[in-house]
């Protein structure tokens, strides 16, 4: 007969006493916060309205609560694999296999390069530097990428820097580290700070935006608009995210959470 371990008792004894520690990965979800937009004749989404139901007054005297109305894409949130026509036979967020909404955090930062060129894309170089350092990415990763780019989550013009090109400038992806991911790495997925998880320009690159077109073919899943990325080492971190369970979803906001061994 065997003797189970106390894995997950242990776990909770590290948690409370602050071994391993809590992260929160997501931004505040409010009017305010920041949405892709898309040009003409793209439809964009509304983004998060506040709608008050009632607050300690006549209409529910012991109650404060609210609506809201969100698009599945707001804020930190959840690509699911239909979310892109080269993924629409994969899952939705009702469908998907919840163990795989954990993960380790492989963590790569580019926040250099990023801050010289707001176009920079994560390279096949920078996952060989990587993976040289810290070694290969294993299987049940999120790749995250590092860019820097929440300190702009609070300020739209500069979080979209569109230019005078009429396009946003912000980081992303190759094609080729994409397709590398993809298929020759057992991933969960992509996790990035930025509003979608490819650059800005990528609606012009061949095909458009390759790392939702490589990814979710893979039926691999996406996590935009994390923050506190600064907070996670290279590896050894898990990143937990927990979609809505919204009948065929193509995303959900999320409260993306991280254990980080001290
Ligand atoms: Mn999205």
């Amino acid at each position: 007969m065997s003797v189970k371990t106390n894995v997950l008792g242990d776990l909770l004894a590290s948690i409370v006493d602050g071994k391993v520690e809590i992260v929160d990965l997501s931004q505040v979800l409010n009017e305010d916060t920041p949405v892709i937009q898309l040009p003409p004749p793209f439809k964009n989404t509304g983004g998060f309205k506040f709608l008050p139901l009632s607050e300690y007054d006549e209409t529910g005297p012991v109650c404060y609560w609210n609506d809201f109305v969100a698009g599945e894409h707001c804020g930190t949130h959840f690509d699911a694999p239909v979310h892109w026509v080269s993924g629409k036979d994969g899952d939705s967020v009702d469908t998907l296999q919840m163990k795989n909404m954990i993960g380790e955090a492989c963590v790569i930062d580019i926040t250099q390069q990023a801050a010289l060129d707001p176009d920079y894309c994560l390279s096949m170089e920078d996952i060989e530097m990587f993976e040289k350092e810290h070694g290969e990415i294993a299987s049940q990763s999120w790749v995250v990428i590092h860019s820097g780019w929440a300190q702009y989550k609070d300020d739209p013009e500069k979080f979209h820097n569109v230019g005078e090109d009429g396009q946003s400038h912000t980081p992303g992806i190759t094609k080729e580290a994409s397709i590398f991911l993809a298929e020759k790495r057992d991933i969960l997925g992509i996790g990035v700070e930025t509003v979608g998880t490819d650059a800005g320009i990528a609606g012009s690159f061949d095909p458009p935006f390759p790392n939702h077109h490589y990814m979710h073919q893979a039926n691999k899943y996406g996590i935009a608009q994390l923050t506190n990325v600064e907070a996670l080492p290279p590896r050894g971190s898990l990143l937990i995210v927990n979609p809505l369970k919204i009948e065929r979803g193509s995303g959900s906001p999320v409260r993306a959470i991280a254990l980080v061994q001290k």
